[in-house]
């Protein structure tokens, strides 16, 4: 019967490799370059309430937040309530689910979800 001994991968050496900006997913709380997060910003839906965008081109006005284009990051994120701290007034992500599906079906392309498992 073999065991399995994992080795923790530590997350050393790897931020010095990335060139630009480092950012940190709200979700998992882990630094990635600005290219492997998605940029969530505060906005006005029509009925004048504020609400969470995905900002895929990532140049919209605005506080912003980082999250990996992942599903389980964004469920990391409403449970910790990190969406409302980062974005202030945002108290609804359900709309986020939507987006973030779409950017990772038909989105950004360059993004590689190499979603490192918790
Ligand atoms: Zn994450």
């Amino acid at each position: 019967m073999a065991q399995l001994v994992k080795n923790a991968v530590k997350a050393g050496g790897t931020a010095s490799d990335f060139t630009g900006a480092v950012r940190t997913c709200i979700g998992c709380r882990q630094t990635a370059a600005r290219q492997q997060l998605v940029r969530l910003v505060r906005s006005t839906s029509g009925s004048g309430e504020p609400e969470a965008l995905v900002d895929l081109r990532r140049r919209m006005p605005g506080r912003g937040a980082w999250l990996h284009p992942s599903p389980d990051c964004l469920q990391l994120a409403i449970k910790r309530r990190a969406i409302g701290r980062a974005l202030p007034g945002i108290t609804n992500a359900g709309d986020l689910e939507t987006q973030l599906a779409n950017v990772s079906r038909d989105g950004i392309q360059s993004i590689r979800t190499d979603i490192v498992p918790l």
